[in-house]
């Protein structure tokens, strides 16, 4: 059969249990590139730019386009960057905000055209491939009974959301998502592509550096093997919306709360503006997942008794659904808009309500959003021997969104000053919702950036693959 881009180009509906889509033997190996020179400069630009997120779309041109639907694409794309001398950039899902898989003297390898995704009842493990996103694994898992902790956004890819750490649904029980990655096969960037497997016991470097090492992976990854959950009985929500005025006390409410959690539910702080309202709110909204329903109950009810007064609205421990929230999700992170997002992990010992205060109050557009969130107890305990080595009891995530060219200028300015505040109270930043470009910080714990350069040179010898956008050159980007 033809090898038609488009088609890869528009969402894929489920046609097999096992396979997501098409069957890959549908491209029988007749790769064809899209190059920026070539005769179709529609299909290019299309090819380069509809599968991104942000619309603020750089002006960062691959040499190629590879549209990769199997193994063998992938390694025939690495052949052509070989043959062409060209480095090696990466997409998945399309959502990392600074577009990194958009690089010049590039072969992209856009995987989306893979769509395997395949659950072992009897261990609980699937295999999928990086190119599906949350929702599509979510939902495929829900139908079995079964949970892996997704991002909160529906149309995040596998790929980079696991290749970074994963913050996902369910955070507190279920930790980091990449903690769950039992495995990876991924195509060697060397003079001989190969397809290799990588797990604790083979090729364990290659394993220690999928979980957390983001962009600076030194290979493509096609495949990964998740152990999933039982999916939990009970999804139940809570939440408090307030005018902004009463920032300082809604703030130290959800601190008091969480502070005292012993059991596992996620809270989140919001400065969002509402439909209907003038000034920006702060919305306190509580996710609580288990088997156990009386127990939730009994803790929603406990934090509703504390709630602080004048709540302009509220719901209390009310049913809801995974498919429910990303609906919620895909409202307020509205796609066609232009995003510049930073983030940090705020020391735990720093007056949060204080170092938050300009981001939640002084938000520039009606889209953008402040968010943070506890990580506790996910932060007091040890991580696991993997690349992710970054995090504190507070998560703070600022998001600048707005749909007018115009304003760029004053959007980022507003999150890098917002952000230089902040940054004073922080260990470090989550290298998923960033662009490295902007800030110096620490994205790993000590050496591991030193390991995973190391890493890199054993297996991207030619460093084709085109890493961290705004960390080349970098011998340690901690100093
Ligand atoms: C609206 C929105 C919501 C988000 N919500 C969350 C959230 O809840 N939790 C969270 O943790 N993060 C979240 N993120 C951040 C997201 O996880 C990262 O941006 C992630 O990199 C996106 O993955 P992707 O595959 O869609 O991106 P892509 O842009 O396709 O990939 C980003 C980069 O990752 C690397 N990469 C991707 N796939 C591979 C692969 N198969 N092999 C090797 N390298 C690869 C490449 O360097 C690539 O350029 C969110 C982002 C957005 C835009």
């Amino acid at each position: 059969m033809g090898y038609s881009p488009s088609q890869n180009l528009e969402p894929q509906t489920q046609t097999q249990p096992h396979l997501l889509s098409t069957s890959p033997s549908s491209f029988s190996g007749t790769m064809q590139p899209i190059f920026r020179n070539g005769p179709d400069s529609d299909t290019y630009e299309k090819a380069r730019t509809a599968r991104l997120f942000n619309a603020r779309i750089p002006a960062r041109y691959p040499t190629a386009i590879v549209l990769a639907r199997d193994e063998r694409d992938v390694t025939e794309a690495v052949n052509l960057a070989i043959t062409k001398h060209l480095r090696i950039s990466i997409r998945s899902g399309g959502h990392s905000y600074a577009s990194w898989s958009l690089r010049p003297h590039s072969v992209l390898v856009d995987l989306s055209g893979l769509r395997h995704c395949e659950l072992d009842q009897e261990s609980g493990v699937v295999q999928v491939s990086p190119g599906i996103t949350g929702r599509e694994l979510s939902d495929y898992l829900a139908e079995r009974g079964r949970t892996f902790p997704v991002g909160h956004c529906p149309d995040v890819g596998l790929g980079g959301f696991l290749l970074g750490g994963g913050m996902g649904w369910d955070q507190p029980n279920l930790g980091w998502a990449c903690e769950h990655i039992l495995a990876v096969d991924l195509v060697t960037a060397t003079n001989d592509p190969k397809l290799l497997h990588a797990d604790a016991h083979q090729n364990s470097d290659l394993f220690w550096a999928a979980r957390g090492g983001g962009p600076a992976f030194p290979g493509i990854v096609t495949k990964f093997h998740l152990q999933t959950f039982p999916a939990p009985s009970v999804m139940r929500s809570s939440g408090y919306v307030y005018d902004i005025i009463e920032y300082t006390e809604v703030f130290g409410w959800a601190l008091e709360i969480t502070a005292e959690f012993e059991d596992s539910i996620e809270v989140v702080a919001i400065g969002s503006y509402k439909d209907g309202i003038e000034h920006p709110c702060i919305t306190i909204a509580l996710i609580a997942s288990s088997n156990d329903e009386e127990h939730i109950t009994t803790i929603l009810e406990h934090v509703d008794r504390m709630h602080p007064p004048y709540v302009k609205s509220r719901w209390y421990n009310q049913d809801t659904t995974l498919s429910e929230q990303f609906d919620l999700k895909t409202k307020a992170y509205p796609k066609n808009h232009r995003y510049y997002v930073d983030n940090a992990f705020v020391r735990n010992d720093a007056d949060v309500a204080s170092v938050l205060e300009r981001a939640f109050t002084s938000l520039p557009t009606r889209q953008s959003l402040a968010l943070w969130t506890s990580l506790v107890p996910l932060s007091r305990r040890p991580l696991p021997d993997m690349a992710l080595s970054m995090q504190s009891d507070h998560y703070f995530a600022l998001y600048a969104i707005w749909g007018d060219g115009s304003r760029d200028s004053q959007c980022m300015t507003w999150v890098d000053e917002v952000m230089e505040g902040v940054a004073r109270q922080s260990v470090g930043s989550y290298l998923g919702e960033l662009d490295f470009r902007s800030r110096n910080t620490r994205y790993w714990g000590d050496g591991v950036w030193e390991r995973l350069m190391q890493i890199g040179r054993k297996w991207d010898p030619e460093s084709r693959i085109c890493g961290c956008l705004g960390l080349e050159g970098f011998l340690n980007p901690e100093s």
